[in-house]
């Protein structure tokens, strides 16, 4: 075979590939390693276009495969598959990014200028994608799509697939306004909460909000936490999760929750009183639905406002069930918000709106609710408590913390930090 047919074979074709790819890692290597950061700051932009034109030319044979296989009887030719789940499961890649493939190679037959930039490299897959999109958009509400692509075009050369895409949905909304209203009404459909019981405890939470929805709940969660203090060890993340946690709480709180077969909502925790005592052999305390918790655990959400304790003798039998027990009424919240002005921690200025009621003499222990009793501690100074440190109001009413015995043991006060 002479070399002009071997060119034409799938195996000349796949040694041009694997060579060319051989000689640009190549050269990339040995730029990486020898060129100063201008010179490297060249190559990468020659090499990121010429990865787009790769892109281009890869989605170009996407298309070929797509239109070669789609119209064969119970597609025979990919085994029954649609095209993209052929790719998925050939290619090892995820459905939805073959889905995307498929759909790109389609519509940009369509998009003859998108195709030109995208095949010399002057725009990335996923701005051609971003213009398809919004092309589409516009098309479908029966507007000019020639001129959609060829603004959108322009703008794709000088910014990042996601500010595209934002700028196009501001062009849907001047060529087409119902569209845009549209899509809005359809991101509300998408919207779902999952709360799924972990089978090791605790729940897995997921979802998806529309852009209203995600900026009431991002404006609430960062109200409610404010800039992160400096000595603030959680993260991001877990910040998040306490705001969302403290939302609800909250939200039980204030009793503006509407009555739901007679009651307001709250949790319930069963418990023997050994449990609550905290004595030796005690069984475990049950939350709500009866998952086991410690001792600790029930004593913590035992200071809480909104509890329904059910007292459980020996045997099992309810002692005393659902009297609901509140820590404190509004008007003794508001006297302790006056008194104690925000956590009481030494150095602590959280206000009283992040604050927790602290019964001084816990409640497991007959603690009274009584304002001279209790004291504000905000939620990262109250779990402290749990841990064994003591707050005490002194008698010229200022407050003194004591950490644990064992605080400065084995591992020293100095790694710990103060709280
Ligand atoms: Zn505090």
């Amino acid at each position: 075979m002479d070399s002009v047919e071997e060119e034409f074979t799938q195996g000349g074709m796949t040694r041009a590939v694997e060579s060319g790819s051989c000689r640009v890692i190549g050269a990339l290597k040995d730029a990486a390693a020898l060129l100063p950061p201008e010179e490297l700051t060249e190559l990468l932009k020659t090499a990121f276009r010429y990865r787009n034109a790769i892109d281009a030319a890869l989605s170009h044979a996407v298309g070929s495969l797509d239109c070669a296989t789609r119209n064969v009887p119970d597609r025979k030719l990919t085994q029954g598959l649609d095209a993209h789940e052929w790719l998925s499961s050939t290619l090892q890649i995820t459905l939805s990014a073959a889905y995307a493939q498929v759909q790109l190679a389609r519509e940009m037959p369509k998009l003859p200028g998108v195709a030109c930039a995208f095949a010399v490299g002057e725009i990335s897959s996923q701005h051609a994608s971003v213009v398809a999109r919004c092309v589409k958009a516009v098309e479908r509400a029966g507007g000019p799509r020639k001129e959609a692509e060829t603004r959108l075009l322009e703008e794709a050369r000088g910014r990042d697939p996601r500010d595209l895409f934002k700028w196009g949905l501001g062009l849907v909304h001047e060529l087409v306004p119902h569209e845009l209203e549209d899509e809005e009404e359809r991101q509300r459909d998408r919207r779902c909460l999952r709360l799924e019981e972990a089978f090791r405890g605790g729940y897995e939470i997921g979802g998806y909000l529309d852009p209203v929805g995600g900026a009431t709940l991002k404006a609430a969660l960062n109200g409610l936490l404010g800039p992160r203090p400096k000595d603030d060890l959680r993260s991001h993340a877990q910040r998040r999760a306490d705001g969302l946690v403290e939302l609800a709480r909250r939200a039980l709180d204030s009793g503006e929750l509407p009555v739901r077969g007679g009651v307001r909502p709250h949790i319930t925790v069963t418990a023997t009183l050994d449990t609550l005592l905290g004595n030796p052999g005690a069984p475990t305390a049950l939350l709500d639905w009866g998952w086991p918790i410690s001792g600790k655990a029930l004593r913590h959400i035992a200071q809480d406002a909104e509890i329904t304790p059910i007292l459980l003798n020996e045997k099992g039998d309810p002692l005393r069930v659902g009297r609901k027990y509140r820590t404190a009424t509004p008007k003794m919240r508001a006297a302790l918000a006056e008194r104690d002005r925000g956590c009481v921690w030494p150095g602590c200025d959280r206000p009283p709106e992040w604050s927790q009621k602290h019964h001084e003499i816990p409640w497991a222990e007959n603690g009274p609710t009584d304002v001279d009793y209790m004291s504000l501690l905000c939620s990262r100074h109250h779990p402290l408590v749990s841990r064994g440190w003591t707050v005490e109001r002194r008698t010229d009413r200022k407050v003194e913390v004591c950490p644990p015995p064992d605080w400065f043991g084995a591992s020293g006060f100095a790694n710990h930090g103060p709280p």
